[in-house]
């Protein structure tokens, strides 16, 4: 990504103030509550993320991110709060322009690589009319599949079918693309590939990202910010700013400085 402030630069990157993106964020979470009987899940959680921003959630396990995530994608109606997306309750169909992307690629074996991507299309959009066709087909591009759209999932490498899963996200368009912990099945190496590879996509789509990770490393190395998710009840105990211009390096003082702020924050 470039540094230089062209219009892909996250608008939130250089001021963000922690849990407040500005005005109308496409995705806000204001004292999010949520109990499972005795336990209490997420108590008091708020986050806005700003068009086109890129934000990370990190947190130990049982801090409430599945359940955060739930709530964003629509799959709880009961808490406490409100969560909503371009200005609608997920609850009132908010969450229809939220789109996912898996640890596992979820992709049907049977069918190809476009047919998979096209399963992402909203339900109203025929997947043979010509214009989505040619929406699957730029969306393979994008994602660097070009030349595989006859390929089945067995034909592919565990880093192309996750960019499968990633294309099939993105066919819906959603204002909010969340990632829970995509990377986390592949290999060191491919998984460095497939960092850099989500932030080319991200760059020239603009799409706002919530990535959900254990990796403190992958999430101040991608993000714009790190928000550290703590605690049971799970709160947020940190927002860490990644002010670091793109493209990064992994190494670099400033980001093992800020990788040991998130650290520390998560008390590991
Ligand atoms: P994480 O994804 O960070 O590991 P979860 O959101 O899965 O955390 O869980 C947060 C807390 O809520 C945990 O204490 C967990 O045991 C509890 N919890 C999650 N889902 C349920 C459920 N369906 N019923 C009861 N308790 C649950």
């Amino acid at each position: 990504m470039s540094s230089d402030g062209d219009a892909n630069v996250s608008p939130a990157a250089a001021d963000a103030d922690g849990a407040s993106a500005e005005a109308d964020p496409v995705l806000a979470v204001d004292d999010l509550r949520k109990r499972y009987d005795d336990t209490v899940a997420l108590d008091g959680v708020d986050l806005a993320v700003a068009d086109g921003e890129f934000v990370a959630v990190v947190g130990p396990s049982g801090c409430g991110k599945s359940t955060l995530l739930r709530v964003l994608s629509g799959l709880e109606a009961e808490f406490g709060g409100r969560v909503a997306v371009d200005g609608t309750d997920v609850r009132d169909g908010g969450s229809d322009a939220v789109g996912m992307v898996f640890q596992e690629p979820r992709l049907l074996d049977w069918a190809d690589l476009r047919e998979n991507v096209a399963v992402g299309l909203p339900a109203d959009v025929d997947p043979d009319a010509p214009a989505a066709r040619e929406l699957v087909g730029d969306l393979i591009e994008t994602v660097g599949l070009d030349g595989f759209a006859d390929s089945h999932p067995d034909e592919l490498s565990g880093g192309m079918a996750q960019r499968v899963a990633l294309a099939r996200g993105l066919a819906y368009d959603p204002s909010v693309l969340l990632l829970d912990e995509p990377f986390s099945a592949l290999d060191r190496l491919t998984k460095a590939d497939q960092q850099d590879h989500l932030l080319d996509v991200w760059e020239a789509r603009g799409t706002t990202v919530v990535l959900v990770t254990h990796d403190v490393e992958e999430a101040v190395y991608l993000a714009d910010r790190v928000v550290v998710l703590g605690g049971q009840p799970g709160t947020v105990e940190a927002v860490v700013d990644v002010d670091v211009d793109r493209p990064r390096e992994r190494a670099a003082p400033d980001l093992v400085a800020l990788r040991r702020e998130v650290t520390a924050a998560l008390g590991r």
